[in-house]
């Protein structure tokens, strides 16, 4: 029988950041507090959600004084969830209105959803003994054909970065792909909303992305299916610290404490 390995972008992201982080998100799974983070972005994209779903449905565009309490009430149940306030409430709240504001009039304009929030799980690859899939939930497909994500960073991320190693844009043109068979180049965006401003940064992927990508989820499924106790430590990582690692008290955190003076 063969052996499924499903990988989401979320994963190859995560092992990117650090394989060991990766191994114990599975194996000793902790649930981590609800930051603002996490609330200002959610409610963006439920209300981006919301008005490209609209759009598909009545074929209209959602006026502005349509989608405004859509956001709003977007906003009040995030907000209502967080348990760590990383930027205080009134930026927080500042934040997401400004941003979904800038979406808005200058992002929704130029496009037109033919899908949103579009679940997915393609096989990526099959060999005698294995399969690996791809699974995920895509922001936006356009008419345009072109695929686009939305974050909320506190500030842009560098486009050569993205470029190089971005999982996501590998792991969305490549499903799109599988579902209408067009194996050719594609074009992806990556549209940052950030603190009102919005900043894009555009990625082309295409056959060799896809193939390079099969190596690597192959490789690390090699290194699942070697059942090992422990994966290499990636210390060389912005990740790695008692900020952002749920696992730092496990790991390096148990020998530097919470607090490593760097
Ligand atoms: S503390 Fe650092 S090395 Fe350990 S799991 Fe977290 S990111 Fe990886």
């Amino acid at each position: 029988m063969k052996k499924t390995f499903t990988f989401r972008q979320s994963d190859l992201e995560q092992a990117d950041k650090c394989l060991e982080s990766l191994r114990l998100k599975y194996s000793e799974p902790i649930e981590q507090p609800y930051t603002s983070d996490l609330a200002r972005g959610n409610a963006v994209h439920n209300a981006i959600e919301y008005v490209g779903n609209e759009m598909i449905r009545s074929g209209e565009v959602p006026s502005w004084d349509e989608v405004k309490p859509i956001i709003d009430e977007a906003m009040l149940i995030e907000c209502k969830l967080v348990e760590d306030w990383r930027t205080s409430p009134e930026e927080t709240e500042e934040t997401i209105q400004n941003n979904f504001e800038a979406w808005y009039w200058e992002v929704f304009p130029h496009l037109s959803p033919i899908a949103v929030e579009q679940e997915f799980n393609v096989l990526l690859d099959e060999t005698k003994d294995r399969k690996i899939h791809l699974s995920g939930t895509i922001d936006w497909i356009d008419e345009s054909g072109l695929i686009l994500d939305w974050k909320n960073p506190t500030r842009p991320y560098q486009r050569w970065e993205k470029v190089r190693w971005d999982n996501q844009s590998t792991v969305y043109t490549y499903a799109v792909a599988c579902s209408d068979g067009n194996f050719d180049e594609r074009p992806f965006q990556l549209v940052m909303l950030c603190k009102g401003k919005v900043h894009t940064i555009d990625i082309t992927r295409g056959p060799r992305d896809w193939e390079a990508l099969k190596s690597k989820c192959h490789a690390l499924a090699d290194l699942i299916d070697a059942n090992l106790n422990s994966y290499p430590q990636g210390w060389n990582s912005w990740y790695c610290s008692p900020k952002w690692c749920a696992h730092w008290s496990q790991c390096r955190g148990a020998h530097l404490g919470d607090d490593p003076q760097w």
